[in-house]
This record gives structure tokens, sequence and C-alpha cells, in this order.
């Protein structure tokens, strides 16, 4: 028998975008029905996604650590990996973060419904769970149903030396031999906990560049630094995988045309993410899915539909857990009856590899492809006294800024704890400043984030 209740607001999708909406709707009074397909709340963020690989990631960074110690004159030996024990920390890090979230929509009487919602119409979605289905009568509702990895028709993916994201976070076995088809920030993250675990990493891409949308002076940093921890193949696809009981088989072909085989104990593939939209009857509440999946909206998030909004991945790029939680405040807010839009100045990027690759705002590339009169300050970390006195003096912070006003256009950072160095200039970003502001603007010595202060400084100078 199909039950029938009614919510204010119905959020399909428990992640960060839909947490995010729900908890917010629920502080500003509103009735709130939150639908999540698993068992967890959290969504490809906290579950499959940033916690797990940033829980790896630490533990790749303790092994590269300990490895390279010797550098500066200690000497572990070779560490000693216990998987279990490494899973076993990732797994608690995953917990830790979706226990608290589950601990918020009790603590704010957010309904949760578990099952998978489909819309019925543009006012109700069924939801099939483990005891049958249920019709839920929604006012508004906002779609947050995420996204989903890419596969390609001509691998194997039922082999289980065939992975996606999701299944190398479980760390199913440390591959000899692992191929990475796809050098974009999954791709890299993953390929960086692999290597410090011991396997021998290939990274497959497509494009000319690792991380295409970054800037190439940062990503030829990051790779002169990994020129030989792993191989990476340029301008490349993988054109096969032949699954044997001795390895994966699988064909490159170069862009010249010309192929060669190699066998791999295991393939990540990690070539993007397809949004939900195709797969929760949008049709039928009226909603407009284009071809890829994504669900359109304006700056209030709202969908051709007036009283259904879509957010993060679902309604387009760059398919961020941030963006999805500020989009969800956001048409929360609009459905509260705030003034309120989604235009933010920048979106920040971070690829958490190691050394980590960070940007902020415009980009050289875009700064060049707008025809934009630019100017770029770098300050190289080779003469920063906190870099040298962690033997990690690869780095380089740049600036992009108006050649002409001095307003800051963008910023890009390669070096340890980039990611982390980025705040402040995104907030300078949102809030206008100028490259003189952040060059007045006393950084303390000596700090990683000094070399922003010392990079605004040259930039500072050419400006008349
Ligand atoms: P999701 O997190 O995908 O949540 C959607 C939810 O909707 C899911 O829980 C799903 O089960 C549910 N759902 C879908 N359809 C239905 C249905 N029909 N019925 C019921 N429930 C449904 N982003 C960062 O910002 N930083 C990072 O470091 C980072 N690292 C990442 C690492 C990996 C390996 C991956 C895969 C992604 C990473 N991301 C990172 C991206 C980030 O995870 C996503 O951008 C973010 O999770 C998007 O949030 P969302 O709320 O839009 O969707």
């Amino acid at each position: 028998m199909t039950s029938s209740q009614k919510t204010d607001v119905l959020v399909l999708g428990g992640g960060p975008g839909g947490y995010s909406a729900a908890y917010r709707l629920a502080d500003l009074g509103r009735n709130v029905t939150l639908v999540e397909r698993h068992a967890t709340l959290g969504g490809v963020c906290l579950n499959v996604g940033c916690i797990p690989s940033k829980a790896l990631l630490h533990v790749a960074s303790v092994l590269s650590e300990a490895r390279e110690s010797k550098a500066i004159g200690i000497n572990f030996g070779e560490p000693e990996i216990d998987l279990d024990g490494v899973r076993a920390f990732k797994q608690k890090s995953v917990d830790k973060l979706v226990s608290g979230v589950g601990g918020m929509a009790k603590s704010r009487n957010v309904t949760v419904v578990r099952g998978v919602g489909a819309f019925k119409d543009a006012h109700t979605l069924e939801v099939t769970g483990e005891d049958g289905s249920s019709l839920i009568q929604f006012d508004h509702c906002i779609i947050a149903a995420g996204s989903r990895p890419v596969t390609l028709p001509f691998i194997p993916h039922d082999d289980a030396r065939v992975w996606d994201s999701t299944d190398a976070l479980e760390l199913p076995f440390i591959p000899k031999r692992f191929l990475v088809i796809g050098g974009g920030i999954i791709g890299l993250e993953m390929a960086t906990v692999y290597e410090a675990l011991g396997s021998e990493v290939t990274v497959v891409e497509f494009a000319d560049q690792l991380v295409p949308a970054a800037d190439t002076d940062l990503i030829r940093v990051y790779q002169r630094f990994n020129k030989d921890r792993f191989t990476v193949r340029l301008q490349s696809k993988v054109t096969a995988v032949d699954a044997r009981d001795d390895g994966l088989h699988v064909t490159v072909e170069n862009n010249r045309g010309e192929t060669d085989e190699a066998v791999y104990d295991a393939v990540l593939v990690a070539v993007g993410r397809r949004p939900n939209g195709s797969q929760i009857g949008a049709d039928q509440a009226g909603i407009k899915v284009d071809e890829q999946g994504f669900i359109g909206v304006d700056n209030q998030l709202r969908t051709k539909v007036p009283h259904i909004y879509a957010i993060g991945d679902i309604n387009g790029n760059p398919m961020l857990a941030h963006k999805a939680s500020h989009e969800g405040h956001v048409a929360a807010e609009v459905i509260a009856g705030h003034k309120v839009v989604f235009e933010p100045r920048t979106i920040p990027s971070i690829a958490y590899t190691n050394p980590e690759i960070a940007w902020t705002g415009l980009t050289e590339k875009e700064a060049k492809a707008q025809s934009l009169n630019y100017e770029v300050a770098t300050f190289p970390w080779s003469a920063s006294g906190r870099a040298i006195g962690a033997d990690r003096s690869e780095g380089k912070t740049k600036l992009i800024f108006d050649k002409d006003r001095g307003t800051l256009l963008g910023a890009g950072i390669v070096g340890i704890n980039a990611g982390e160095l980025l705040g402040e200039l995104s907030l300078a970003l949102e809030f206008g400043a100028d490259i003189e502001d952040v060059a007045l603007t006393i950084h303390a010595h000596p700090t990683l984030h000094e070399t922003v202060g010392l990079a605004a400084e040259l930039g500072a100078g050419t400006i008349t």
C-alpha cells in the first residue's frame, strides 16, 4: 500500500547541497523532509569523496615524509603499511562526520525518509524504500541529487580490477602496476595515494596538460616534483582494456595515432562525473534536463518550474562541495522569502595532491582568453624561509591583477598546504581588493602565506 504525507519543503538528496539547504530551512522555521537513498547522510562528499580521499591523502603524506626525511638527517627505514589500519582510519574520519550530520537532522527536527525518490508530478515525489513506496506532497522542492562517475563503453567495469573513485577509496588491494585514466583532480589525488602506498603509477590524460583547468606554470612545478614518482602520458587516450588472468591489457593511443599495450594490476577510471538529472523522473514535474543530465537554474537556483530549485553537482560545474553547500543556503533563504542570489566572485579549486595545486578567481589562461589587460606577479618558494626550512621549496605563489587599476583578478599556488593558503586570496577577491591592499597587509614571518604578501609587493611595485 502506498502511504502519503505532506511537507512544506522537500529536499531530494542528502549530500552537502541537500543537508545544508535542509538545515538552513529548519533554522528558518520551515517544515522540511529530506529524502536520501543511502543509509547515511553526507552524499558523495562525506561518504565516498572529499573526506575519505583526504584521510588517505594524509596517510600518503605521512608515508612520503617518512621516506624523504633522510634528506633532513632522519632515517625511519621503509614504513610498514597495515592496510586494515589505514582503512579503519579512513572509515573513522567518515563515520565521525556522517554521524554528526545525522545528529544535526535530529536536533533540527528534519524528517529524513530513506529511499529512491522520483517525481510523479510538480508537487509529488514517490519514494521507494525497503518497506515499499510512499508519496510525499510538497509546496517547494530542492533537487540536490548530485552526480556519479562517468563510465567508458569499452572498459569492463564489472571486473574487480577496474575501479571508479569509490572503489579506489575502499583500498581493495595495492596494485603493483596501477593505471589512472584521467589526469584531473580526482585521478591525481588517487595517484598520490597509491604511489605512496607502493604502486607503480601511470597517468594517461587526453589533454596536453594535467588538471587542464589550472595554469600551465603551476602544473609544471607539480610535474617536475613528481617526475620520478609516476609516469605521465599526455595527449593520449586509452582505447581498449582486455581483462585477462595475468592482468588488464591496456591499449593506449597517442596524438600521432600510434598505439602500444601494457599490462596493469588495476585501472582507475577517473574521466569525470555525470549529473543525476535523468534519474529522478524530472519530466513528470515539467523540469528540463539537458543532454548531459544537468538541470538549468537562475541566479536564485530556481528551475523553469518556479517552486522547484536545483543545487550542487546537478545544476552545473564546478562540481564541488563548497559550491553545493553555498547554493543550498541561498535556495533555502529564497524559499524563506529572503532577497538573496548566488553570485560569488570566486569558487576556489584545490587539488590536494603532493604538492597541492590551488587557484581562486581567474586563472591566467582565463584572463588571456578574455583579453584582459592583466599583469602577473609571482613569488618563488625557493626564496621563502618557511618553505626552505620545511625542505619543500619547489612551490610558487602567483597573483593575477588588472594592469592599470591593480584590482586582484585571481591567484594560483602550487606547494605544500597551497589549499590552506588560498583562503585569504578568496576573501580578498570577494572584497574586491587591490594588489596593494594585499601588499600592505602584514603577513607573519616566516610563514608560507608570507609568499602571498611578497608576490603582492612585487606586483604593487609595477603599478604606476
Ligand atoms: P552529492 O554529494 O552527490 O549528494 C547527492 C545525494 O543525493 C547522494 O547522497 C545520493 O545518494 C542522493 N540521491 C541521488 N539521487 C537520489 C534519488 N533519486 N533518491 C534519493 N536520493 C538520491 N569536492 C570538494 O569540494 N572538495 C573535495 O576535496 C572533493 N573531493 C572529492 C573526491 C572524490 C573522490 C569525489 C568523487 C568527489 C569529490 N568532491 C570534492 C566533489 C564533491 O563530492 C561533490 O561536489 C559534492 O558531493 C556535491 O554535493 P551534492 O550535494 O550536489 O551531491
